[in-house]
């Protein structure tokens, strides 16, 4: 068989588009193939009633990365959203992320030295831990014992289905802790959301290369693979290697969408549910991440879930069994002279948007300095 393309890009997500794009912009003639039936990957937004729906959860583009901003504003306009999620503890409402609203709303307190003065307070029996093995510990070392109780040791129990002394330190440091009302969740330079919807972004990523979706490539394996020189595989790692180490784990996500006859239902694109006893994590309101003003409101109850072959894979599981097994793979992965393998779940990584793309153009300078 004829080889047609220079590249069989599989997956039709950030990474593959991106790659895809920039490779057909050096003369290289691309097939990208999704099994999915659209474009865009887990940031596909989908248009309901007139409101961008993210139809596999909330996507916030942040970044501090200049370069990767220009780069995508050059294919879509963002407009000036800023995340500010309001937390739902028993009823009360706190903002998030931790700031001088927050200490007011649990403490009472009015400036950054009474703030300060409380959380010493509370820290206080925790100071013998000076190197956090855990998110328990971690969070209890940062903000003490009715921050992590009322606004992080339930929610985060519900995301990741384990005790929180079971999960890494690292990911309560995702998130600011700042003596300022400034209700941000990010500290980045640049944030927004795509007008228009994040397929919108991608489309034009794609524009002018071919791209069949429904295509799933283990079903069609070998002749896809004769009609290219290279793979770009962003699919699973473990999956491209018939699972024969094992399957690496996942937490998983359902999500229980509703179309509401009322323009506004909660007034704000999220709203976390902090406490056990609420089954899901956060209700989105996806209208408010573009300022809509439509008559009706489209809302999203997002419910953590075990991982099973049925689910979506959505966060990789940071332990010492899952990055053991990803090692055998990646060995596996660095014979295969002809396949490129990256993008969140070919690397298994807790990949956000803007480094997925740095991912996808670093790679692809460093193919085209080699060739
Ligand atoms: P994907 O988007 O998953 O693309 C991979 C594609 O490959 C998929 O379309 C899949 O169908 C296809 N594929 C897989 N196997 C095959 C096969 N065998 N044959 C054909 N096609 C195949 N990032 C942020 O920056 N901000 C946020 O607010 C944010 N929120 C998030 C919320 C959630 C719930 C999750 C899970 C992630 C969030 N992210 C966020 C991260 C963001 O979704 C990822 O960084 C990004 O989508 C990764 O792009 P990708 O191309 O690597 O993967
Ligand atoms: N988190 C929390 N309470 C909240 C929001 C987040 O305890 O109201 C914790 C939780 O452990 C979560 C982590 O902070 O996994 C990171 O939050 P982020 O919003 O970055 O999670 P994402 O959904 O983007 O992974």
């Amino acid at each position: 068989m004829e080889i047609k393309y220079d590249y069989l890009i599989v997956g039709a997500g950030l990474f593959g588009s991106v790659f895809a794009h920039e490779a057909t912009k050096r003369g290289k003639k691309c097939l990208v193939i999704d099994k999915r039936k659209h474009i865009a990957g887990n940031i596909y937004t989908e248009n309901i009633e007139g409101i961008n729906v993210h139809k596999y959860g909330a996507h916030i583009f942040h970044t501090s990365n200049k370069e990767v901003w220009d780069y995508v504003n050059t294919f879509v306009e963002f407009n000036r959203f800023t995340n500010s999620p309001v937390a739902n503890y028993k009823g009360k409402l706190y903002n998030l992320p931790f700031n001088m609203n927050t200490f007011y709303q649990l403490w009472g307190v009015k400036t950054p030295q009474e703030a300060q003065a409380k959380i010493d307070e509370q820290r206080v029996e925790y100071a013998h831990i000076t190197e956090p093995q855990n998110l328990e510990e971690q969070a209890l070392v940062l903000g003490g014992r009715d921050i992590y109780e009322k606004l992080i040791k339930g929610y985060t129990e519900k995301q990741w289905g384990r005790p929180a002394t079971e999960i890494p330190a690292f990911i309560i440091r995702r998130l600011p802790f700042r003596f300022t009302f400034d209700n941000n969740y990010f500290n980045d330079t640049y944030q927004g959301i795509p007008i228009g919807g994040y397929t919108k972004l991608v489309e034009k990523l794609l524009e002018g290369i071919e791209v069949r979706t429904r295509t799933n490539y283990f079903e069609h394996k070998s002749e896809l693979e004769q009609l290219a020189e290279k793979v770009i595989f962003t699919g699973k790692i473990d999956e491209y290697f018939g699972y024969q180490f094992g399957k690496l784990e996942y937490r998983s996500l359902h999500f229980e969408n509703e179309l509401l006859e009322t323009p506004n239902f909660q007034g704000n694109a999220v709203v976390n549910y902090t406490n056990r006893e609420v089954p899901y994590t956060r209700i989105i309101e996806h209208k408010h991440f573009e300022f809509g003003t439509q008559e009706k409101t489209y809302i999203t109850r997002e419910y953590p879930h075990e991982f099973s072959k049925d689910n979506e894979s959505y966060y990789p599981i940071n332990d010492d069994k899952n990055q053991t097994l990803l090692k055998q793979y990646q060995q596996l992965a660095n014979k295969q002279q002809h396949v490129i393998f990256g993008g969140r779940l070919a690397e298994y990584k807790y990949y956000d948007m803007h480094q997925v793309i740095d991912a996808a153009l670093s790679k692809l300078n460093e193919i085209f300095k080699k060739s």
